[in-house]
């Protein structure tokens, strides 16, 4: 894909995940890896106003080009590009659920085999620290080791893809998860699944789908 339409799908994406309840408002951001950096979404602008000229180009020194300042965030869309070669698009939104779940600063437990989806069994809180400081993106990094999300205590959610849409959909289940743990939890203590079961699971998703045997 040319840098030209990368720039109209991060837009697009960046508007499903208000389409979708992921986010609001100005909050969260978008990125997608090009060449030997990515492009990303301005900081504080409305995703249904961006023009293809809008999205800032940037390496993974932290240089960039463009009219616009970037997301505050784009340190730990760059870190993320930097240390984990299979991210190809990151997404950080305030959706509802895990925003609330994350206030609470707590990792989500095993309740729901689909836990498993990213990459462990559970899905860490990254520990708190203010927006768009590398102390942020350190957090995060940590709570992301071996996974492709994780929740920012305080903050919100944050998760990775091999592309945009990749990363769209396991926000959408991120989110989904989070619902699905919030409406349990108000019903009782969900009973969790044990790790040698987390374990089978997670076995049986890296052939899960339509991947060749
Ligand atoms: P930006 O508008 O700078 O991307 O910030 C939104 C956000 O969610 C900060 O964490
Ligand atoms: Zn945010």
């Amino acid at each position: 894909m040319n840098e030209h339409e990368l720039r109209a799908q991060l837009i697009t994406t960046a508007r499903a995940m208000n389409a979708r309840c992921l986010n609001r408002g100005t909050a969260g951001n978008l990125s997608a890896r090009h060449g030997e950096g990515f492009l990303i979404t301005p900081t504080g602008m409305a995703y249904d106003e961006l023009v293809p000229a809008d999205i800032v180009v940037m390496d993974l020194d932290g240089s960039r080009r463009g009219a616009r300042k970037p997301s505050s965030e784009w340190r730990f869309h760059r870190d993320l590009y930097a240390a984990r070669p299979e991210a190809g698009a990151v997404l950080h939104a305030h959706a509802p659920f895990a925003t609330a779940l994350a206030c609470l600063g707590r990792d989500i437990p095993p309740f729901h085999y689909m836990i498993a989806r990213f990459g462990g069994g559970t899905l860490r809180c990254a520990a708190y620290a203010t927006f768009g400081t590398q102390e942020l993106s350190d957090h995060a990094l940590r709570a992301l080791e071996g996974r492709c999300a994780c929740l920012l205590a305080n903050h919100g959610l944050l998760v990775f893809g091999r592309d945009l849409s990749h990363a769209l959909d396991l926000a959408v289940e991120a989110e989904a998860l989070c619902e699905q743990y919030w409406r349990a939890s108000t019903l009782g203590r969900p009973p969790l699944l044990d790790d040698a079961e987390m374990q089978r699971v997670l076995e049986k998703f890296a052939g899960y789908g339509q991947q060749e045997d």
